[in-house]
């Protein structure tokens, strides 16, 4: 069995017939390379139903779930197409923690995510927005793990792990405590940020979810320079899929699906890809290593020591922003998301004071990149 390494080592366990396996870290688990994100379902029981019920179908046996998408609906939506079928199936909900959460709360939800679910465990459960400022949270005395570790001993949950946007350094920190069996990270070829935190995840045996692997449709259009820089001509999504694959400290790419066209094209990329002849990890990031070189020496780690600003901008974001659209040209994904940010987070708010690159390890020029990102904002509206 393969496991956890770096470079361009073999990454895959297993297949059948449409689908490879992977080591979910040392869980014991094998995990689908492709999984199954529930948080794009649509209100739409018939479709859904055939959705869930033709993943398991074609092999995909990890659903990511809480009752907080959807306007409390997610697993609604996700249980109907489980039923009769969850036999060697890994479905996972997901609750948040802050300064109220009890224990006992904490149990209470647990348990009602399982009821909607109609699952009488959980085999992975995941302490979701998590960050490792909410670590008292989590440890103190009749709190989030002690009711974790109680739900493990009585087989109500048989794995824990996290999920969250924390900075890539801080979530090494959650997981080097140990507690944690698996992680769940944005991760794509336009957003990296978290390779650090995969690797040490790797390294530590701790299983690696992607989410977004494939940007939510970002890559749909602008992809040629990252065809070029990957040496591949094919489908965004499936390119997408590829680079996130083959990494081999990924456990899964979990892809948020609503059709069975998105569906089928997923599962026969990741049919599709040989490890002896498409894992080239090492060479794939050299290529997009090259495309980020062209920011010169704008390159935001996503620390985020600079946060908070005094006037409440989202720097990180807006700096991710600027690198996708200098770096990939993805000039659609970049106007949606500039008219999605709060105002309250807006970089209109910037009045130049200057402290986030006091801040930022390598003073970077956070006001010339808001006010050149702001330029090219205004010239695509
Ligand atoms: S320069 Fe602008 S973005 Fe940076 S801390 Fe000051 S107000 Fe915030
Ligand atoms: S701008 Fe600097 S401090 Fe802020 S997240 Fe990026 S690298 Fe970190």
């Amino acid at each position: 069995m393969t496991t956890a390494g770096s470079g361009n080592r073999e990454p895959l366990i297993c297949k059948n017939e449409t689908m490879r396996y992977r080591p979910l870290g040392k869980t014991g688990l094998n995990v689908s390379a492709l999984s199954f994100g529930c948080m794009r379902l649509a209100d739409n029981v018939p479709l859904n139903t055939k959705l869930i019920s033709r993943a398991i179908d074609l092999g995909i046996n990890y659903f990511e779930t809480t009752r907080y998408y959807l306007g409390g609906t997610c697993q609604h939506r996700t249980a109907p197409g489980l039923v009769g079928k969850t036999a060697g199936v890994i479905v996972s909900g997901k609750d948040g923690i802050d300064a109220n959460k009890t224990g006992d709360l904490f149990r209470k939800e647990m348990e009602q995510q399982l009821q909607i679910l109609g699952l009488s465990y959980f085999k992975f459960y995941q302490v979701g927005w998590f960050s490792w400022d909410k670590m008292p949270f989590l440890l103190r005395r009749g709190g989030v793990l002690d009711a974790l570790r109680r739900a493990q001993d009585e087989g109500l949950v048989h794995h824990v792990g996290f999920t969250g946007h924390d900075a890539p350094g801080n979530f090494i920190k959650c997981i080097e405590t140990g507690l944690f069996d698996c992680i769940t990270v944005p991760y794509s070829l336009i957003n990296r940020s978290y390779e650090p935190t995969i690797k040490r995840a790797g390294e530590l045996g701790v299983g690696v979810v992607a989410m977004c692997p494939v940007g939510g449709g970002v890559l749909s259009g602008g992809t040629e320079k990252i065809k070029q820089a990957l040496g591949m001509d094919m489908p965004s999504a499936a390119m997408a899929l590829r680079f996130v694959l083959s990494n081999p400290n990924i456990s899964t790419a979990c892809s948020g699906m609503n059709t069975t066209e998105q569906l089928d094209e997923n599962v026969k990329t990741v049919q599709a890809l040989d490890p002896a002849r498409d894992g080239k990890f090492d060479e794939m990031c050299a290529g997009l290593d090259r495309l980020r070189d062209t920011l010169g020496d704008r390159i935001c780690t996503a620390c985020r020591y600079c946060q908070p600003c005094p006037q409440g901008v989202d720097i990180p974001r807006y700096m991710e922003l600027y690198r996708t659209w200098k770096c990939f040209g993805l000039k659609d994904h970049v106007r949606g998301n500039l008219k999605d940010i709060k105002p309250e987070n807006s970089l209109d708010r910037c009045n130049e004071c200057g402290l986030c690159e006091d801040k930022c390890p390598t003073h970077l020029s956070v006001r010339e990149t808001l006010k050149e990102l702001k330029g090219m904002g205004q010239a695509l509206v």
